[in-house]
Formats: C-alpha cells, sequence, structure tokens
C-alpha cells in the first residue's frame, strides 16, 4: 500500500508513525512545504523566550527518526491533486502517486484587511521563520501592539511579557479570549495583564498603521494611537485547503470529514487544523483550526468571508 500524506505538522507526523505500526510493509510518504524538520508550533513561544533553540520546537529529536521509521520526508509543495489518478502534483512540477491519501495541511494566519498590515515590522507568529523576525524585532524595552486576544494570541501574549517589550494589546471582543472565557474569566485574565504592565483595549479595533522610517503609528477605532516597533497579529487562522481548487471535494470552512476522517473522496482522508468533523463536545461539525466568527469581528462579513478565501466553497 503506497500512502501519502500531504503535511509535515503534529496531525501528520502522528498519522505516519500509526500507519507504520498498523502497517510495517507500507509505503509512506509524508511532504512537508517547510524547510525545516517537522515542528510543533506550540513551542514557538518557548523558542520566542530562549527556553528552547530551534532543534527544542522540532516533534521527534532524533535527525534519522523518520528513516529509522521507513517514513520519506519529501520537502516540497503539493500544489494541486488529481483524485482521477490518484497523484499529488508539486510545485516543482514532479507528481507522487497514492493509494491513500492523507491531506494535514494546517491552517494559515488571516491578516485582517487594515490599511498598514503589509509593513515588514507588521509580523504574524505561526512560522519559525516568522518567530526568528520577531526576535529581532521584539527586544526588550521593545513597543509591541499585539492585534488579537484570542486563544493563540493570549498563549504568545506571555512571550512578549518575557521578553520586557512594553506591550500594547488590542481585541476587537468584549474581553480577552472571548470566544473560550466568560466576562469573569476575561476580566481576570485582563488584570493580571495590566499587572505585568501590559495596556489592553478591549471592544476596538486597529483602524490603520501607519509607517515611517522609524516607527509605526498604531491607530485604534477608539481613537488611541500607539507609536511602536513591531506589531503583532493574532487574528485567527483560515484551513489550508486552496491547493484543492480542482478536486470535487467537500469543503465547508475546512475539509469535512466523517467520523473515520474519510472525505467525500474515495481514498482520500483529513485530519488537524484542515479538517472539519464532527465535535464531540457539542454533537456539531467543526473545524480544528482557530477561527475567528464572523458576529465576533466588526469588518463586514464579505470582507470576513472574502478574507477566508478559497476555503470557503459553494
Ligand atoms: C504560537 C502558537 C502556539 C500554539 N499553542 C497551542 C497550544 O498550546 N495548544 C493547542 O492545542 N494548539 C496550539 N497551537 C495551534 C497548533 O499549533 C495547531 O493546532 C497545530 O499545529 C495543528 O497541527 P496540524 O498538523 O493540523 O497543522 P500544522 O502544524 O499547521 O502543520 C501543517 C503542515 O502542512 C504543511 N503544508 C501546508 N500546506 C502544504 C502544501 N500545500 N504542501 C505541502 N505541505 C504543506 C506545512 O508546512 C506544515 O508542515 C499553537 C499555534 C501557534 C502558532
Amino acid at each position: 500500500m503506497n500512502y501519502v500524506i500531504i503535511g509535515a505538522g503534529p496531525a501528520a507526523v502522528a498519522a505516519a508513525e500509526k500507519l507504520r505500526v498498523l502497517d510495517s510493509d507500507g509505503h509512506i510518504t509524508m511532504i512537508g512545504a517547510q524547510a525545516q524538520q517537522p515542528y510543533s508550533r506550540m513551542a514557538i513561544p518557548y523558542y520566542l523566550t530562549g527556553k528552547v533553540e530551534e532543534s527544542g520546537t522540532y516533534l521527534r529529536r532524533s535527525s534519522d527518526h523518520f528513516q529509522n521509521h521507513r517514513i520519506d520526508l519529501v520537502r516540497g509543495e503539493a500544489t494541486a491533486v488529481d483524485a482521477a489518478e490518484h497523484k499529488v502534483m508539486l510545485g516543482d512540477g514532479s507528481a507522487i502517486d497514492y493509494d491513500k491519501l492523507l491531506i494535514a495541511t494546517g491552517a494559515e494566519p488571516i491578516i485582517p484587511p487594515v490599511s498598514g498590515m503589509d509593513d515588514p515590522r507588521v509580523q504574524q507568529c505561526w512560522h519559525l521563520e516568522d518567530a526568528e523576525r520577531i526576535i529581532e524585532l521584539a527586544k526588550p524595552g521593545a513597543r509591541a501592539v499585539q492585534v488579537g486576544a484570542g486563544f493563540i494570541g493570549c498563549i504568545i501574549l506571555e512571550s512578549w511579557v518575557l521578553r520586557e517589550v512594553d506591550l500594547t494589546v488590542v481585541e476587537m471582543g468584549p474581553r480577552m479570549v472571548p470566544r473560550m472565557l466568560g466576562e469573569k474569566a476575561g476580566d481576570l485574565l485582563k488584570t493580571w495583564c495590566e499587572s505585568k504592565g501590559v495596556t489592553v483595549h478591549t471592544g476596538t479595533t486597529v483602524g490603520s498603521i501607519e509607517s515611517s522610517e522609524n516607527e509605526l503609528n498604531v491607530v485604534l477605532d477608539n481613537g488611541n494611537a500607539y507609536p511602536s516597533d513591531v506589531v503583532i497579529v493574532s487574528t485567527g487562522v483560515k484551513p489550508n485547503v486552496g491547493f484543492l481548487q480542482d478536486v470535487d471535494i467537500n469543503i465547508d470552512l475546512g475539509i469535512e470529514v466523517d467520523e473515520f476522517m474519510q472525505t467525500s473522496v474515495v481514498d482520500i482522508y483529513a485530519a488537524g487544523d484542515c479538517a472539519q468533523g464532527l465535535d464531540f463536545s457539542t454533537g456539531e461539525t467543526a473545524v480544528h483550526a482557530v477561527q475567528p466568527t464572523a458576529t465576533e469581528y466588526a469588518w463586514p462579513c464579505d470582507v470576513f468571508f472574502r478574507s477566508l478565501g478559497g476555503c470557503r466553497r459553494g
């Protein structure tokens, strides 16, 4: 059996290793677009604060781990899937045949439609490369504005406090982590942040970011403005499914899967942040990736859905 996995994050690595346990003879190929060894984004906060080096973010420590498990790690970007021919097309023009395909391409940050977001001092915090750039920009004493205080935003927030930056957080919801915390817990978190010297604005948005050679000026809709050296954007993510545009596969916000992680296309499965499946706690389907909901965002819904790009299909 020829198993191909697109992605080299936690979902892909866990699946590849489990496949090896279940099928000792199968041929397993894992395709990853990133330059580094498979790594965990969850370790990025530790990398930001110097608790681990880059290698400390790797999902498996030994450099020959995948070789030892006879998992072929191919560096490349999947650009298309030919479901009829059972082929994955890569950016370099080559193709890889599969009998069974798992899509585990994760998610990518959503960048809000706000002017000035394209300045190189405005950073998302999703890839190791982002973390490297932030380490350069967010030196102790630097002025930083974080846009978004959702789940991931609050995980990375502690890193800026530990890096001793002068931090302002802007969250458009009525409290911090609005989708997960109630009013009381959200207020407790805000009080804790303020006790660490962080300025927190809730219930307002960033209207624009003005760039000059020496600094950025982050203008909030509530009238405040913050000169800053770096802006960190953490405003939700969208599943990575654009390369499936020519496949007749059911995609809502993520790739729809049944309870066996099987998609609507025979021999194709999906897992991790790119998948949308049954949430056993609610009985409803949900995308695994952390996403904003249209109602939480003050931008008009059509702008929000357009920002989701290729992941929303009719
Ligand atoms: C700073 C930070 C902290 C976090 N902390 C937590 C936490 O504490 N708890 C928690 O539950 N979650 C946390 N998360 C979220 C968590 O990291 C994700 O839910 C998790 O990484 C999802 O795993 P995944 O394998 O589905 O996708 P990813 O980890 O995103 O991996 C996707 C993989 O697919 C590859 N890929 C994408 N497109 C292609 C393509 N076209 N061709 C080939 N390869 C492709 C990528 O290179 C990558 O290897 C955090 C995220 C961040 C950024």
